[in-house]
């Protein structure tokens, strides 16, 4: 039997060097040129055959055992987040107002791990394993056009796996079977009256009276039109008008995102929010315009491969330690992939009792819980490609 567990463990500090160094170089979607430089170095530096420049700044990397099998897709997220670092720590972004604080480079480091050792032991496994580091998982999305670039052919993948950090228990591992994250979407909205004097409303039509009536009215879609068994959400987050206490505005605008685990009802968004936008509009004497851009789709891990990533779980964390997730209303443009090909899509806790969550400008973690990942995708490469002839 191979000791998967001590391979990871030897990684182990190689694991946090690399997290490390891409921590200090942290780029925002499709900029990820020095990430992607040492991505694809290092992979060249482990004898992978490698393309770079896919999607913009996409690497690919096929790693072939010494047996013909299937192929098993391991992803990485690359980009970081437009924010100040604040964690003051000795390898903190040397980029300004650009931070690792969603682990994109602790999902690299994992994935260059797993490529080294299964690299070194490639007679005791079957079949190949491809390494993608995708762009722009945080949006626009990087998967999208990675797939389009044909990274799922040549050889076909057969199974797809990634990994996310995640805010449960140090060290525990999050399996679930399903959906675990929703489809997610933006709108934009411009709202056109007519600006005038605050104290004459009469003649004029006020954008932002529309707006609020344009809130209240996509909000009863949640309420009033959505089967109450299918979770959804509908956020505004930004509402801009005017420019003085006295001034009724010409213009207002509406920004929000909507959230699904249904795709029947990720499907409706855009003509369900039109409808209700025209009617409030029309009603009120304003004009409108709307631009819907659709997201990722939900994300939805194979039920059949449950089974052998909870065992491949209990093997790294022990039983006690894997836990099945809520699915959660974020997104994450895996969901393409998983879209195409079967797979899942796992959570390595690590523990946020006292410490900052994620996409926060103090976020950081205990590295120690890297080794558990990598020893992750280790198994998952053995189990799920050693049955394939
Ligand atoms: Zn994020
Ligand atoms: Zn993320």
């Amino acid at each position: 039997m191979i000791d998967f567990k001590r391979m990871a463990q030897e990684e182990a500090q190689a694991t946090i060097d690399i997290r490390r160094a891409l921590h200090r170089i942290p780029e925002t979607a499709f900029c990820e040129e020095k990430t992607s430089a040492f991505v694809s170095d290092r992979l060249g530096t482990l004898g992978l055959k490698v393309e770079t420049g896919i999607a913009k700044t996409g690497v690919v990397a096929l790693l072939e055992s010494e047996k013909q099998g299937k192929t098993l897709m391991i992803r990485a997220d690359m980009d970081a987040l437009p924010m100040e670092e604040k964690t003051g720590l000795p390898f903190a972004s040397t980029h300004e107002g650009v931070m690792h604080a969603c682990g994109h480079d602790a999902h690299m480091a994992m994935a260059l791990s797993a490529a080294s050792v299964l690299g070194k032991i490639k007679g005791e496994w079957k079949g190949n394993v491809k390494f993608v580091f995708q762009p722009a998982e945080e949006g626009p999305g990087g998967a999208k056009p990675m797939i389009e670039a044909g990274v799922l052919e040549n050889p076909k993948v057969d199974f797809v796996t990634g990994c996310h950090l995640h805010d449960s228990a140090e060290g525990t591992i999050g399996v679930k079977p399903g959906c675990v994250l929703a489809a997610n979407d933006r709108f934009d909205l411009k709202i056109i009256g007519k600006g005038g004097h605050g104290a004459m409303p009469h003649l004029c039509v006020d954008p932002i009276d529309v707006g609020v009536q344009v809130i209240n009215a996509l909000q009863r879609v949640v309420g009033r039109q959505i089967n109450p068994l299918s979770p959804v959400v509908l956020t505004i987050g930004r509402f801009h008008a005017g420019t003085a206490f006295n001034i009724i505005p010409g213009e207002a605008e509406l920004s929000g995102t909507t959230r699904t685990f249904d795709r029947v009802i990720w499907d409706s968004w855009q003509a369900r929010l039109e409808r209700i936008i025209k009617g409030v509009c029309e009603s009120m004497g304003a004009w409108y315009e709307f631009k819907f851009l659709r997201g990722y789709p939900p994300t939805v891990n194979d039920e059949s491969l449950v089974e052998v990533v909870r065992r491949c779980a209990s093997e790294v964390v022990g039983q006690e330690n894997v836990f099945e997730p809520e699915p959660i209303m974020a997104g994450d443009d895996i969901s393409f992939f998983l879209e195409k090909v079967p797979g899942f899509f796992f959570f390595l806790g690590m523990g946020r009792e006292n410490s900052a969550p994620l996409h926060n400008s103090k976020f950081d973690f205990n590295e120690e819980i890297l080794s558990k990942g990598v020893e992750m995708y280790l198994r998952l490469a053995y189990e799920l490609l050693r049955d394939c002839a």
